[in-house]
């Protein structure tokens, strides 16, 4: 309640400075933990009471826009498409089962001879499958098979992609920033692999604690308690995608999407050599891939080898099963009915908006402008009455014209009448865990 007092202090505080600094955009909040800070059990436990809390500050909201229904969908998705893919299609299945995901876009790691277009497609247990490749860079789902294709220049292949109702989407930005969007449909505003790039020091203290018997023993309580909550520790907002996102859509339309990226291969395993030396990864490494660690440096070890044989796994820690993957992040797609081409077609219309659903079901969320102008349209300026969003839980939200902020406010709803040309889209933070975490990214609303 205190931590809360203060941030909505500092908040005032911002909001005033940022009114007297002549114009200065405000930034988005900064982390306040680092992803290890987060994994600390008291963090953890406080992130989780958040939620709680606010699952109960939940108000009821119209549906965003009549005959559409806000369907909860999954892009990058991987089974059972590589070696380092650690789950299976039914997994994926009976997870999506769990947590209520509608619709997945499958991203196979092309691999020839096979076409990933093969894969499933179809509707079963009220979860869409889409087959699709991330391939040369980009998240594809075309009508039909592009395999005879796949060598072709970038930009052609996502032409041919993209015909009829196709999408391909610019992937993993950070390896590509200037990359032209040219053709494509979209790009991800968010990956969650990026974050665990940007955390290995991180990941490796991780894999360490491993090695001890009672951090092992306090990891293994954790991630029973809260699994959603650990596995979004390293969840940061992604500048570097969102700014190239701004940046293009001053001149294009452009889909953003979010990158869930699961691959059920976050489970981490401490296998046993000797006595003495263990080899600490995954459930996909090689044991060459295997980082070794003996007694010398980790006393400890003897109590996890103890009674074991070689080759036993000590240790199994896993950190990313489907159902809690597929809600790490969602993209939630408005669309008339749960088919193939609904789905696409309003994806293509940037009906959409990204969510880190384990935090607060965001069902609710809208932003659109007071004459029933919605996410997504083009339209002049002239013609706009005001734009609104609204959130099913308090929260933070700001409205971003062309990557600037122009106003941002606490509660569940924002009103703002734009003075000016721009692409508008909406942001909404939660106070999780004594700190603001982004929530939802909307897509944006163009005044021409
Ligand atoms: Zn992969
Ligand atoms: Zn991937």
């Amino acid at each position: 309640m205190q931590a809360s007092t203060v941030m909505h202090r500092l908040f005032q505080l911002g909001l005033l400075l940022g009114t007297l600094g002549r114009g200065v955009a405000e930034e988005a909040p900064a982390p306040r933990y680092s992803p290890t800070e987060r994994l600390k059990r008291e963090r953890l436990a406080a992130a989780h009471a958040s939620v709680v809390e606010l699952a109960g500050r939940r108000i009821s909201l119209p549906p965003a826009k009549a005959g559409l229904t806000d369907f909860r969908c999954n892009f990058h998705a991987h089974a059972e498409d590589s070696t380092h893919t650690g789950g299976t299609r039914p997994e994926m299945l009976a997870g999506a089962m769990k947590v209520g995901v509608n619709g997945i876009f499958l991203s196979d790691h092309f691999r020839p001879p096979r076409d990933f277009m093969d894969s499933w497609r179809f509707l079963t247990n009220g979860i869409l499958f889409v087959p699709g490749s991330e391939a040369r860079g980009f998240l594809i789902s075309p009508m039909t098979s592009v395999f005879e294709q796949m060598d072709l220049p970038a930009t052609e292949l996502a032409k041919i992609v993209t015909a009829g109702d196709g999408l391909a989407f610019l992937s993993h930005i950070e390896e590509r920033s200037d990359h032209s969007m040219e053709g494509l449909t979209g790009l991800e505003i968010y990956n969650r692999h990026y974050d665990a790039k940007r955390d290995l020091p991180g990941l490796l203290q991780l894999a360490m604690r491993l090695t001890d018997q009672r951090e092992v023993v306090e990891l293994q309580d954790l991630v029973r308690l809260y699994p959603a909550e650990m596995l979004a520790a390293q969840v940061r907002y992604a500048d570097t995608y969102l700014d190239k996102w701004d940046a293009e859509t001053k001149i294009r339309r452009l889909t953003g999407v979010g990158a869930n990226d699961c691959h059920h291969n976050q489970v981490m395993i401490v296998k046993v050599v000797d006595e003495d030396n263990v080899l600490v990864g995954t459930i996909v490494d090689k044991d060459e891939q295997m980082r070794a660690v003996s007694s010398n440096l980790r006393p400890s070890i003897r109590r996890l080898t103890k009674g074991r044989k070689p080759g036993d796994i000590a240790v199994r820690l896993d950190f990313d099963p489907y159902h809690q993957a597929l809600l790490c992040v969602c993209t939630h797609v408005f669309a008339p009915e749960l088919t193939e081409t609904a789905l696409r077609t309003a994806v293509k219309a940037g009906r959409v908006y990204v969510s880190h659903d384990w935090m607060a079901d965001p069902t609710g969320f809208s932003f659109d402008e007071e004459f029933g102008k919605f996410m997504g349209d083009e339209f002049g300026f002239q013609l706009c009455r005001g734009l609104r969003a609204r959130i099913p839980v308090p929260g933070m939200i700001r409205l971003i014209c062309s990557g600037q902020e122009v106003v941002r406010t606490l509660g569940t709803d924002l009103r703002f009448l734009p003075n000016k040309v721009g692409v508008y889209r909406v942001e909404a933070w939660l106070e999780v865990g004594g700190e603001w975490r982004p929530w939802i990214y909307s897509n944006p609303i163009y005044l021409r």
